[in-house]
């Protein structure tokens, strides 16, 4: 699936918010956000208009490009909690945080999500003992992820697990560090999720 190869930092200005699409640069003070917090391009400095269908909009490309998803795969997560029962929006960003991808890297072995989901790619990761490297894989209570035997010694783990302190991990999973190994210790629950996210209104968006 084809995936968006731009300069990320540009997303997040896009936004308006920071999506920490870049490991340890985003705590920095090379931020790009940090430094130009406004809409790039020639008008970015200028009134933008919000009417309601922009703001929806946006809310959904923000988690969308928050968790590095393609637009046609985002739908068919909406598509698959739409028809589920509870609130939608919930059940969306509950699905989304299963995604292994996402697990590595709030466990602390990738200091982004597309490094985790590169990572996941090449086959890095197990999960209860089998290898996966499906970065959509949806993780489930109980379910124990480890760095294969193999990498344990690979650089770009090593290095965001340093980091792992600073960042923490939610309490929905449990991290080794020793043993290079995470516990889904429950599923994740809406409160799990901090960054700020108005989830109703991606559901407005959809539903329009
Ligand atoms: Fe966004 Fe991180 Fe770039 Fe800052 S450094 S603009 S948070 S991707």
């Amino acid at each position: 699936m084809a995936r968006y190869t731009g300069p990320r930092c540009r997303l997040c200005r896009r936004e308006g918010c920071k999506l920490f699409l870049k490991g340890d640069r985003c705590y920095s003070d090379k931020c790009a956000f940090e430094k130009r917090g406004y809409v790039p391009g020639e008008h970015g400095q200028g009134r933008i208009k919000a009417s309601d269908y922009r703001i929806r909009l946006r809310e959904k490309q923000r988690v969308r490009r928050m968790y590095g998803l393609q637009e046609a795969q985002f739908r068919s997560y909406f598509d698959k909690v739409d028809r589920q029962k509870g609130v939608t929006g919930t059940n969306l960003l509950v699905l989304l945080e299963r995604r292994l991808d996402g697990v590595v890297y709030r466990l602390g072995f990738a200091e982004s999500r597309s490094q985790a989901r590169q990572l996941v790619r090449h086959g890095h990761f197990t999960v209860n003992g089998k290898r996966v490297s499906i970065p959509s894989y949806l993780v489930r209570q109980g379910d124990e992820i480890r760095v294969a035997e193999k990498s344990k010694s690979i650089l770009p783990i090593r290095q965001a697990l340093g980091a792992v302190a600073r960042k923490g991990v939610p309490d929905w999973l449990e991290l080794d560090e020793d043993k290079l190994q995470g516990t889904v210790k429950a599923m994740p629950e809406r409160m799990h999720i901090t960054m700020p996210i108005q989830e109703q209104l991606i559901v407005e968006f959809y539903s329009k």
